[in-house]
């Protein structure tokens, strides 16, 4: 039925290409490019059966992603590189005439800053062609958005509050390691926290404001406020909506790391003279840390991602918990992955299936909340990703 074209081959892409490959009713024909050929050709060959067709790209050169593009000629470009690459690969598409997906928004190199200005500045070129781009399918964000979609078109009149929680409770036994790429990873941790209140964002100083919640299949574990981008586009389409916060987890282990990392200069992402030549600390930083993609055979473990709601339906107050758990060593088993890439590249095939199948339609850019939530969230449960949905009791112990 469709070509598709997945451009990126790291921890995430890995889980993308063996999603696809399961789905070939769907995906009929899929090639995979990334800067690195010989780990496109990894990840062909742990699939097998020539399912996937490895190809070499520099997506930061949109001449050649363009050449490539016309090569394949895919219906839709599936981008699992890294942020910086993202208006890059929207430009291609456009060129092209191409659908394009990614499960991150835009980031320039030189500012750690996250926002959808840029990319949603490309409405009225993706509309004028008659093409449509996805933004933000992997989980979150992705999948917390079709949560929040869910609550608003199934569940309630109007929601008041979101609370949006990340727990990774897995264990990959090295002393410090991100679960994905770590200057990605890293620049989002060390910025300023933010949430939304009654029409405005909040600053918080980094890391500043935490506390202790239990999580179904981990247990109690201490999470931090910080901002994320899913919170964006969700304080913009959730009507009536009060206030929006995200936490995630952290160990005490690895912020002891971090800060000593912080204080001595090894993340900062201007770049430093050495012997002669321009480095970037944290860049160099991810040159000398564990490859997120190695991670998979040694962590075991589970996390819990979800969003708890307060609002109204008919006129009664109510509270609802939507999460899914995923154990990093069944991802392992199945895909060769840990949770965190098999969290993000299954709701990016599943978005990918959405456009080719017609089920999501539209000309424009979106975010995943503009969508039905409803079939989204019936292949969670067939493709790996099960969630489960918890009425709060009024006198449940929630998020202060
Ligand atoms: P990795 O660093 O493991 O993989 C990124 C891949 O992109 C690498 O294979 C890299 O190639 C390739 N790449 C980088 N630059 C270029 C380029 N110029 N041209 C071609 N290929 C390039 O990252 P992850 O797999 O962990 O993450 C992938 C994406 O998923 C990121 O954008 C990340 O932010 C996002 N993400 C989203 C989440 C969500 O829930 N929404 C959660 C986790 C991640 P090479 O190896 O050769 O350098």
């Amino acid at each position: 039925m469709s070509t598709v074209l997945i451009i990126g081959a790291g921890g995430v892409g890995g889980v993308v290409a063996h999603k696809c490959a399961q789905n070939m009713d769907v995906f009929t024909k899929i090639a995979m490019a990334s800067r690195t050929l010989s780990k496109v050709q990894k990840i062909a060959e742990d699939i097998g059966g020539n399912k996937v067709e490895p190809f070499q790209v520099d997506a930061d050169n949109v001449p050649e992603l363009v050449a490539l593009i016309k090569k394949i000629q895919p219906a839709l470009v599936i981008n699992v590189a890294l942020p910086y690459q993202d208006l890059h690969i929207m430009d291609a598409c456009l060129e092209t005439g191409v659908h394009y997906m990614d499960t991150a928004n835009y980031e320039p190199l030189d500012v750690a800053k996250f926002e959808y200005k840029w990319q949603w500045d490309y409405q009225d070129r993706f509309k004028e062609k008659g093409l449509m781009a996805l933004l933000g399918s992997g989980f979150d964000p992705g999948v917390t958005n079709v949560f929040c979609a869910y609550a608003q078109q199934y569940h309630f009149d109007e929601i008041e509050t979101v609370d949006i929680l990340d727990a990774n409770g897995g264990d990959h036994g090295y002393p410090f390691a991100t679960n994905f790429n770590p200057e990605i990873n890293i620049r989002e941790v060390t910025a300023k926290g933010r949430y939304f209140e009654n029409g405005e964002w909040k600053e918080t100083d980094p890391l500043s404001v935490h506390q202790t919640f239990n999580f179904e299949g981990i247990g109690e574990r201490e999470m931090y406020l910080m901002y994320h981008e899913e919170m964006e586009s969700l304080s913009k389409n959730l009507k009536g909506i009060k206030r929006m916060r995200f936490f995630m987890t952290f160990s005490a282990n690895y912020l002891n790391h971090l800060k000593v990392l912080e204080n001595v200069g090894m993340t900062g992402i201007k770049p430093v003279m050495y012997e002669g030549r321009e480095i970037v600390p944290l860049q160099f930083l991810k040159a000398v840390l564990p490859d997120p993609a190695s991670l998979g055979p040694r962590t075991k473990g589970k996390t819990n991602i979800g969003c708890i709601f307060k609002g109204t339906k008919d006129g009664v107050e109510k509270r609802m918990y939507i999460y899914n758990m995923c154990d990093h060593e069944a991802c392992y088993k199945e895909v060769k992955s840990q949770a965190i890439s098999y969290t993000t590249g299954v709701p990016a095939m599943i978005g990918a299936k959405m456009i080719l199948t017609g089920t999501w339609k539209g000309t424009g850019v979106f975010n995943m909340e503009q969508f039905d939530a409803k079939p989204f969230m019936e292949e969670l449960n067939t493709c790996g990703l099960p969630w489960k949905l918890r009425e709060l009791q009024p006198d449940e112990a929630v998020v202060k």
